[in-house]
Parts: structure tokens; sequence; C-alpha cells
């Protein structure tokens, strides 16, 4: 099974593409969302996130988001120790997710994936590219947050240029009527990828 990458920066719009590629059948796997319910309701990574951040850590057993939001910003360290693990206990559920899919490929969308070095664990990778206005603007209407604390984020992303230079595929989002052309136009060629690369 082909596994394609789908990642871009902070409000690229890396998740509004991965739903425009479910037009064409394709199984979608946002590691994110994923991540968020493996942090809810993964007993192993409830009691690690406990001993790493604290009691407060969940609130009315949920993931108390703002506290640990509060914890990461700023701070490396903590941010290292929380993907040191959740990130694997993703990859085990994506692993076993693949096992139940029937498709030519599937798109597993993960922000950082240059950042982390993974470019080995796909196949092959599409970067979403956006004006840095635009995206700072989109996550500032969707998200509670301040432009210092988005910008801060987007400091420590990959620039979009050098993720243009590593992937296989970049789709410009900076005009929503635009995406459909060229999602349809990447389909086909990584259809003809799989095509060309059988045995
Ligand atoms: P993040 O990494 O921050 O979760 P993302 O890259 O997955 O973000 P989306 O969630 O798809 O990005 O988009 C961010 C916000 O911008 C959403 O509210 C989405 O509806 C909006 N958006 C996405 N693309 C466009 C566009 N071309 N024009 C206007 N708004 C857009």
């Amino acid at each position: 099974m082909i596994v394609v990458g789908l990642t871009g920066g902070i409000g690229s719009g890396k998740t509004t593409v991965a739903e425009l590629f479910k037009n064409f059948n394709i199984p979608i796997y946002i590691a994110d969302v994923e991540a968020k319910l493996l942090m809810n309701n993964s007993q192993a990574i409830k009691q690690e996130l406990i001993s790493l951040f604290g009691k407060n850590a969940y609130k009315n057993n949920q993931l108390n988001k703002p506290f640990i939001a509060d914890k990461i910003f700023n701070n490396k360290a903590y941010l290292d120790q929380m993907n040191a693990i959740v990130h694997p206990k993703v990859r085990t559920h994506f692993k076993s997710w693949l096992k139940g899919q029937n498709s030519a490929y599937v798109i597993k969308e993960v922000a950082i994936i240059f950042e982390h070095q993974q470019q080995s664990q796909y196949d092959l990778i599409i970067s979403v590219i956006a004006n840095q206005d635009k995206r700072l603007q989109r996550v500032l209407n969707r998200d509670q947050s301040t432009p210092e604390k988005v910008l801060a984020i987007m400091n420590n992303q990959m620039s979009d240029v050098a993720k243009a230079k590593l992937s296989d595929f970049v789709i410009v989002n900076n005009d929503k009527n635009t995406l459909k052309n060229q999602i349809e136009k990447i389909h086909n060629s990584i259809l003809k990828h799989i095509e060309n690369t059988a045995i």
C-alpha cells in the first residue's frame, strides 16, 4: 500500500486539502486528530502524560489542552518529551489502520515530516503552501490565539520554499477555487506513479 504524506505549515490548509482527496475515495488519516483521540482514550498515554506534566494534564478525564499548550509553549524539552510519548503510539495506530484499507494509496496528514526527518516513512510527499499573511489570518479566525503565538509556531517550522524543494508535489492554497484542479492532477500523477512502479 502506497502511503502519501501530506504536510504543510500551520494554517496552510492540509486538512482542507485532505478532505478533497476523499472525492477520489482515498482514505485519509489525520495524525493530529488521531493523536488527540489517543491522548484522551489510551490509559498508557494518560499515565505517561500525567507523569510528565502532573495531574492537571487532564480535566474531567479529558486532555487539558490550554494547560498543556501553556506548558509546551516556548519549552522545547517538554514538547519533545510529549512527542516521544505520543508519536510512537500514533505510528502503531496508523499501521493497524493501514491494514484495514483497500485502495490504490492512502493519505497521511502530518504537520511535521521534514522537521523530524521522517521522509523515509512515505512513498510520496505532498506539501501544501500558502502566503504567510493568509495562513496567519486563517489560524486567528479559527483558533483563540494571538499573532505572536502563531508566528512563533511558524518560525519553528521549515519554510515553504524548503519544504517545496523536498516534496514530490506542491499544492498552492492561496485560493480555495484552485484546489480541486490541483488535487485532481496530483491524484492522477500518483496513480500513474503507482502504475509505473508496479512490479
Ligand atoms: P493546522 O496545521 O493549523 O491544523 P491546516 O494546515 O490543517 O491547519 P486547515 O485546517 O485546512 O489547515 O485550514 C485552516 C483554516 O483556514 C480553516 O479554518 C480552513 O477552513 C481555512 N482555509 C483553508 N484553506 C483556505 C483558503 N484557501 N481560503 C480561505 N480559508 C481557508
